[in-house]
Order: C-alpha cells, then sequence, then structure tokens
C-alpha cells in the first residue's frame, strides 16, 4: 500500500487537486520560455502545456537528445550503454511545446526577453531557468577541464560518462580507482556512493585484484548503514572509504602523474573519478539570478526567483531546502511551478502542491536501497515531512524488490518529465 502511494508521488495522481485546477486554467495565455530541457525544465513545460493549452511554452536546450544522468553509473559496469540513458524531444513536441535547440546566451529582464546563440532574441512573460549544474574548476587545484579528460567527473552523463567506463576497462587487474566526493551540497548526495558499488562489482568479475578509495571531503553520507551492510555483503575488502577526518578531502590533483594530493599524503591511482564541488549552470549566474551561497534563492510558492521578478528558477540550480538535488526534486519542482505559472498568468493564485523527492541506488544486480522525502512550507521555507519521508517502498528489506521498482521509477520519471 506504502509502496503504491509512493510510486505516485511526483505523478499528477499526487496533486489531488489536478483536473479541477487545469480545467480552471484553460484561460491563461502568454508566453513562457523555459531555459533547460532536463528533468526540472522539461517537466515544467509538459505540465504548463497540460494545465493551461493556450500558453505558448517554448523550451530552449542545445542538447537533443538529453542523457539521463540517473542509472549512468550503471554504464561504469557495464550493466547498460549509455544510448539506453537518451531521451528524445519528440514527447514534449508532441504535447505542444515548442523546443528549439540553442543554449540560452543572455537574459534581459528588464524588457522580458533572452538572446540565444543563434542569434535570435524571445520575449516572455515569464522565464523559467532550468541549466542544472556547472563544475567549479579550479577546486581541487590543478582540476580544470582538461584535467577531467585524465580524470573524468562524469557528473553530466554523456562523454565523461563513457570515458571513465573507457579507463576502467583499460587499467590494470590489480588497479586502484579513486573516488573524490565534494563537500555537499552537490547533485545526487547518494551519487557517488552508489557508483563506488558499481565499479566494485565491475573490478570483482574483471579485475578481481582491484579496489575503489573513496575520497570523502564529508563525515558521513546518506544511508550509510544500508551502504556499509551491502559492501560487506558483495565487495568485503574491496571499498575503502576515507572521511575528511581522516584526510579523505582531495586537495590538489596532479593529472599527468595520476596523484590524488590529500592531507594524508599523495595517492597514486590507476583511473581517478574527481567530481568536484558544483554551482548553477553559468546561464543563472550571468542572469543575476544566484545569492553570495552560490545557488538560486526561491520562493518556495512558485519558485520565483527572489532576485529577479518574473524569472523562475527549478531543479538542481535552486535552493529549494532540504529538498535533494535529485531528478525527482526537480521533476516536483517543474510541476508546482508549472501550476503557479499557469495559475499567475490567468491572474489567480498560485495553488498549494506537494513537493516530493525519491532517490533508489543500485548497489549490486537486483540488489537497491531507496529514501524518499516529502515537503511542505513551513514559516515560509521548503521544510521536510519528518513522518512522511523514509523508505521509498513497503519492503525496505527487500532490495530485490527495490531493484525492480527503481527500474519501474525511472520509466515513470521519464515519461512524466519527457512526454
Ligand atoms: C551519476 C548520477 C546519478 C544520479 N542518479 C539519480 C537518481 O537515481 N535519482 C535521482 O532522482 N537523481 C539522480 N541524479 C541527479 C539528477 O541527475 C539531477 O538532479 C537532475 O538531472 C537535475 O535536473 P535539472 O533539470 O535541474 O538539470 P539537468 O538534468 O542537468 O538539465 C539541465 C539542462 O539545461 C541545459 N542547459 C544548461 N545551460 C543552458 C542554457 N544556457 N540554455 C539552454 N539550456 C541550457 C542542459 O543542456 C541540460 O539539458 C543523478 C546524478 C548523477 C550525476
Amino acid at each position: 500500500m506504502r509502496r503504491r502511494r509512493f510510486l505516485q508521488l511526483g505523478s499528477l495522481a499526487a496533486l489531488g487537486n489536478w483536473p479541477a485546477f487545469a480545467d480552471a486554467q484553460g484561460k491563461a495565455r502568454g508566453r513562457v520560455v523555459i531555459a533547460g530541457g532536463g528533468f526540472a525544465g522539461s517537466s515544467c513545460a509538459l505540465y504548463l502545456k497540460r494545465a493551461a493549452p493556450k500558453l505558448n511554452v517554448v523550451l530552449v536546450d542545445p542538447e537533443a537528445p538529453y542523457t539521463s544522468c540517473p542509472l549512468s553509473s550503471g554504464v561504469l559496469a557495464g550493466l547498460r550503454d549509455l544510448a539506453s540513458l537518451q531521451i528524445s524531444r519528440e514527447g514534449l513536441q508532441r504535447a505542444g511545446v515548442r523546443y528549439l535547440p540553442a543554449r540560452v546566451a543572455a537574459v534581459d529582464a528588464r524588457h522580458h526577453r533572452v538572446r540565444l546563440d543563434n542569434g535570435a532574441t524571445l520575449p516572455y512573460d515569464r522565464l523559467v531557468v532550468a541549466p542544472g549544474i556547472r563544475m567549479r574548476w579550479g577546486t581541487p587545484e590543478g582540476y580544470d577541464e582538461a584535467a577531467a579528460q585524465r580524470m573524468p567527473h562524469a557528473w553530466i552523463a554523456g562523454a565523461q560518462t563513457n570515458q571513465l567506463a573507457r579507463q576502467l576497462q583499460a587499467m590494470d587487474a590489480g588497479g586502484v580507482v579513486a573516488i573524490s566526493v565534494p563537500t555537499a551540497p552537490y547533485r545526487c548526495p547518494p551519487g557517488p556512493y552508489e557508483r563506488a558499488s558499481l565499479i566494485a562489482h565491475f573490478l570483482k568479475a574483471h579485475k578481481p585484484r582491484g579496489k575503489v578509495l573513496i575520497f570523502d571531503a564529508n563525515n558521513h553520507f546518506p544511508k550509510q548503514d544500508r551502504f556499509n551492510e551491502a559492501w560487506q555483503q558483495f565487495y568485503p575488502g574491496l571499498i575503502e572509504w576515507i572521511p575528511v577526518t581522516e584526510g579523505g578531502a582531495v586537495q590538489r590533483v596532479e593529472p599527468e602523474r595520476m596523484l590524488l594530493h590529500t592531507s594524508g599524503g599523495a595517492h597514486a591511482v590507476a583511473v581517478a573519478n574527481v567530481i568536484p564541488p558544483q554551482a548553477p549552470g553559468m546561464l543563472a549566474l550571468d542572469a543575476g539570478l544566484c545569492s553570495g551561497h552560490g545557488w538560486c534563492p526561491v520562493k518556495p510558492e512558485t519558485f520565483e526567483s527572489t532576485l529577479v521578478p518574473d524569472v523562475h528558477v527549478i531543479g538542481d540550480a535552486c535552493i529549494a531546502g532540504p529538498m535533494p538535488k535529485a531528478a525527482s526534486a526537480a521533476h516536483s519542482q517543474g510541476l508546482r511551478c508549472a501550476l503557479a505559472l499557469a495559475a499567475i498568468l490567468d491572474a489567480q493564485a498560485a495553488p498549494d502542491s506537494s513537493l516530493n523527492s525519491v532517490c533508489y541506488n543500485l548497489l549490486a544486480p537486483g540488489y537497491a536501497i531507496s529514501m524518499h522525502g516529502r515537503f511542505g512550507i513551513t514559516d515560509g521555507a521548503i521544510a521536510e515531512i519528518k513522518d512522511e519521508s523514509g523508505e521509498a517502498s513497503d519492503a525496505p528489506q527487500n532490495p530485490a524488490r527495490e531493484a525492480q521498482a527503481a527500474e519501474d521509477w525511472y520509466r515513470s520519471i521519464v515519461a512524466d518529465s519527457f512526454g
């Protein structure tokens, strides 16, 4: 029962008042431009068009097809190929969204228009900015775009993912694979540990004397007990986690020599997956949407920027209280933002709707764990509803069923985000 309830979260079924609301919004007119068509921007475009069919909804993103980060660590373990994670823009187009394969180069908020990298200018009534993340190059010292060719981050799925997979395949049977984890917050909090698990799975099968070292700039990580339990069961002695208090933070890299420097000394490794600290996509910074902390502050009811009027920020780029930077959260924010925009452009108050997140982590083929969060607004800020958060299904002790639920979740969120 709980599992069924949960699988509905993040879909329209979770928005109990949606059908009545959608009918009432049929009158909304105007133009919404969405910059960035990942899980956040695409969900927003799709549901905006469903809520208010007369709205002119334009989605701008240079990436067609889009490549999903969720499940992409499976590529490293040889469990799938990258092509299986590519999602076309046709579903959105069929839903009536106008898709433009271009990059938004600049926002002119004063005149309500954006300029594209192909020279075109688009006017808007409301702008949604959903550019995901960029890497903060230079941290660790020496980690720049050239270094990322030798030491891939693979934290934006695509060429970097294949690059890391090739390095793993080519390394010696006794090689050490390092994963460097930045200080939180970063995209997909449990992601590095899922990745360590799947790389260990690959090593066990193909490089039996290999080892995974996790250099961590943090002192704990989500679902740590569940990860440790699975690592003991599947990969005894294969994964070593080094927290910041034991010298885990990588301070400097030397890609030519494949060296990682921590306070504990220099570590020579065969493969280095360096995940650097992150910040919102450059467009958000250029448009003046970022606060001193780096991320983009928003009003929780509508996801409108607190810094630039009539511009909304959703997905990994925004500050959404305790919501993780996850595809599920991005999708949920896209829905809330769509509802709010349909109402605002019909001169109505934004309705209330739930915010959710879920993270499934595959630790070995057929063995997954999960965690979900449900969020409301308390004292003007997004807050977790503790007694409605926790394990995502009614069978948390049944990792095989969680693995099946993870597959189901992925299929459903892709359909519910990209049409
Ligand atoms: C290895 C890994 C595993 C993950 N696993 C999971 C998981 O299992 N579950 C989960 O919920 N989350 C997972 N995540 C996190 C998830 O991928 C992100 O949270 C999610 O993609 C965020 O969505 P977004 O729309 O904000 O950003 P993105 O999905 O990154 O989309 C941003 C889009 O904006 C476009 N863009 C950027 N700048 C511009 C511009 N100037 N103009 C136009 N377009 C622009 C980009 O091309 C991109 O398509 C994982 C992440 C990683 C790295």
